[in-house]
């Protein structure tokens, strides 16, 4: 195997780490929303996330609210088809889009696909249709035709247990050739998933705000604590993506502020 997978940034908010955790040093630190697009070099070309949504968001007074706890900021050149057409890549040609979950951060983008084929797990499904306030979905940044969309459906039954590094971890091998592991992270949102890209790479969407801090988990304060679709799965989740990295996978979670345009070299 040897594809591309490259990170783009897409809008970025920030707050403060020691409002997070117990114990955390007052620091306000930017998170981008990463984007990150493997390509198979045989016609697939797979998108994990899809950022912010660039202009405005007809998103109610829930936008609002969501807005002004966490506010983005998103130029037009942040959107997902501007940053793949920069860097050479036809948003057209994306095959396929896996969603880790529906927060804001991860959905502004997914109106720039309408033909690719978008893998979301039955646990994001649910969450679509009977979507409440707590879990923090915006109706209005997907597209009417999302609904309609082709999907795969990943069941919550085809997450099989196997062993990465040593680690026990349940995933989904996406294309039956170990290229593509899309990994059950729990706790984050109901459903929420990751991806093992070439058994190198670990794509750990909001597993944590950033891989240097998946320790940090473990002393959550109690309000990010609460909007966490499940604390305890939450917390065993970054406890297992921490083993992965230690036995050598490359853990990127989809805030950190990643530096280089290519993960698998
Ligand atoms: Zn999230």
């Amino acid at each position: 195997m040897n594809g591309r997978l490259r990170h783009h940034a897409c809008g970025s908010t920030s707050h403060d780490v020691a409002s997070m955790f117990h114990g955390a040093p007052r620091e306000r630190r930017r998170f981008p929303s990463g984007v990150f697009l493997y390509d198979g070099g045989d016609g697939r070309r797979v998108l994990f996330d899809t950022g912010y949504a660039t202009g405005r968001w007809r998103t109610g007074w829930r936008g609002a609210v969501y807005r002004r706890l966490l506010p983005p900021q998103v130029d037009d050149e942040d959107d997902v088809a501007s940053r793949l057409r920069q860097d050479g890549v036809d948003p057209a040609s994306v095959t396929h889009v896996v969603l880790s979950h529906l927060h804001p951060d991860h959905v502004g983008g997914v109106r720039r696909f309408p033909g690719a084929t978008f893998v979301v797990s039955e646990g994001l499904q649910r969450t679509l249709t009977a979507s409440t306030l707590r879990s923090g979905v915006l109706p209005g940044l997907l597209p009417a035709w999302f609904d309609r969309a082709t999907k795969r459906v990943l069941r919550d039954d085809e997450f099989s247990p196997r062993t990465v590094h040593g680690v026990e971890v349940a995933a989904v091998d996406l294309f039956d050739d170990g290229s593509y592991l899309v990994m059950d992270l729990p706790g984050h949102a109901d459903g929420h998933v990751g991806a093992l890209v070439e058994g190198r790479v670990l794509l750990a969407g909001d597993a944590a705000w950033g891989r240097d801090l998946l320790p940090e988990v473990q002393r959550l304060r109690a309000v990010p604590r609460a909007v966490q679709f499940d604390a305890d799965a939450y917390l065993r989740t970054a406890h297992t993506v921490s083993l992965l990295a230690d036995a050598g996978v490359r853990v990127v979670c989809s805030h950190d502020p990643v530096r280089e345009t290519d993960l698998l070299t």
